[in-house]
């Protein structure tokens, strides 16, 4: 299904067009029938969120949601740090330009529900946060501001974490990278849905085949012993760069607040 990633982003913008032409799109692959079927909304993240988010990040289990607070910074070096940080670095990567202006500390909060569900009418992401990366710091999504997707000289402002600051100094991570996930099966956080995200691959190696419009399947991964809906990175290099879109399309699920 991954190959229909990219007329989907194209008809995006029509987004009230989009199903009919998803189905109309959709001959020769039979697959993403059961995905869509699954019912999440019956396997608990509680476990798998508090074993992996790091300690920058503050977890609060209620009854039916978990509310994830950090400020947004990375633990891991980047230009955007600025010189005087112990955690700056110079900039790694060949046509690299940074963004003017270095990270800032932010006050995230984000609200997601224990057994996440999916959706059935599905919410396309937005600008802005999507959701958390497991180090605190802001999955965002294939977009710019304009809502259209990150072009070639965009592209250069990217670390080699596959981040950039923006307005307020909001770093944030668009593509996989040196300290999320390369080419494996690592989790990468969770989206506002309450769905986690990994790497390229599921656990045994294999480059997932049978993912739907939204990057995503239904199967067991390293944290969750039930089969769950999960997220998996674009397998297809970004404008031939070293990147990979962590996400794109819409969410599984209803997505929670984040707020910043
Ligand atoms: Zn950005
Ligand atoms: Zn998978």
């Amino acid at each position: 299904m991954k190959n229909l990633r990219k007329p989907f982003a194209l008809t995006v913008a029509m987004s009230a067009l989009a199903v009919g032409i998803l189905v109309s799109c959709d001959t020769d692959d039979d697959e993403v029938t059961p995905t869509t079927t699954a019912s999440a909304g019956t396997v608990s993240i509680t476990d798998a969120v508090s074993s992996n988010f790091k300690s920058a990040v503050t977890i609060s289990v209620g009854t039916n949601s978990i509310v994830l607070k950090s400020n947004g910074v990375p633990d891991h070096v980047s230009p955007y740090w600025g010189s005087a940080s112990a955690l700056y670095e110079a900039p790694t990567l060949t046509g690299q330009i940074v963004n003017p202006g270095s990270l800032q500390e932010q006050t995230f909060v984000m609200t997601i529900p224990i057994f996440p569900a999916e959706a059935s009418t599905k919410e396309e992401t937005s600008l802005g946060p999507i959701g958390m990366a497991l180090n605190g710091v802001a999955i965002y999504n294939d977009r710019e501001g304009g809502n259209v997707p990150v072009d070639a000289g965009t592209l250069q402002s990217f670390d080699r974490s596959g981040a950039h600051s923006g307005p307020g100094g909001l770093y944030h991570y668009h593509f996989n990278g040196d300290f999320t996930s390369l080419d494996d099966a690592n989790l990468i956080g969770f989206l506002r849905d309450g769905f986690p995200i990994y790497g390229r691959q599921d656990k045994d190696g294999t480059y997932p085949s049978d993912l739907d419009t939204n990057g995503g399947h239904t199967g067991v991964t390293a944290d969750f012993t039930t089969p769950i809906y999960h997220y998996h990175t674009s397998n297809v290099s970004y404008l031939d760069s070293r990147f990979y879109v962590l996400k794109a399309g819409s969410y599984n699920g209803t997505k929670g607040t984040f707020t910043f």
